[in-house]
């Protein structure tokens, strides 16, 4: 049986203070996050929009809901009254419709911008050509109900812990990058999401202030 309440005491041990961990728990039940809701976990992590919103309706309104999967245009609308941050924008489109789903709501929805720097071909969000195009285009500016918080990595999942670091530290100095370049003078663009179950150790090593873990803390995933 998983026990998820000292799985957490693990792992908080292991992080730095200020850093942020996102409990990720897609695709697990209502009591598993419940259980780590009274081990004192408030951040919680979900991919989809309908579980998501299930999940919203029947759990404690003080929980910090972060989307991090991929977001389709036409389920901005459902998330944005409840999410606290929208990790995996991978578009301007994306963006554009947050601002204006937010706007009705007279919100402002935080947000990163997920970036692909991982070797695997399979993985998502914007290569850092697209994302510094779409900061160059400065439309992103005009949008007022978007708060562009830091960046969103997933590294490749390979058990060469070189290869992982370096996509890490590829990440890492993007932020700097785009830090220096567009939000030097915006203290909210501090946030690096990066590190899952079998690599966070290792992200925090190299720039991470967000960690995102499922399996480390619920176990493994029914799909
Ligand atoms: C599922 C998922 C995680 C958590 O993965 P684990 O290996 O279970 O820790 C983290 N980030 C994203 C974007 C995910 O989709």
């Amino acid at each position: 049986m998983t026990n998820i309440a000292s799985n957490l005491n693990e792992i908080r041990k292991d992080l730095p203070a200020n850093t942020k961990l996102v409990a990720v728990s897609k695709f697990h039940p209502i009591s598993s996050i419940k259980a780590a809701y009274d081990a004192g976990q408030r951040i919680f992590g979900e991919s989809r929009e309908q579980e998501l919103r299930q999940k919203v309706e029947a759990l404690p309104k003080d929980i910090e809901w972060h989307f991090i999967g991929h977001l389709q245009t036409n389920k901005v609308k459902y998330i944005v009254p409840y999410i606290s941050l929208i990790e995996s924008v991978d578009s301007l489109k994306l963006l554009v419709e947050i601002d204006r789903q937010a706007t009705k709501l007279n919100k402002v929805v935080k947000v990163l911008l997920e970036v692909k720097v991982a070797a695997e071909d399979t993985k998502s969000g914007l290569t850092p050509e697209a994302c510094r195009a779409l900061l160059e285009d400065g439309s992103w500016k005009a949008l007022s109900h978007v708060e562009i918080c830091g960046l969103m990595t997933i590294a490749s999942n390979v058990d060469d812990l070189e290869q992982v670091a370096c996509e890490f530290d590829e990440a890492d100095s993007f932020f700097m990058e785009l830090k220096s370049k567009y939000f030097a003078a915006q203290d909210s663009f501090c946030q690096k999401s990066w590190g899952m179950s079998h690599d966070y150790r290792l992200a925090l090593e190299h720039g991470s202030t967000m960690v995102r873990i499922g399996t480390s803390i619920f176990g493994e995933r029914q799909y």
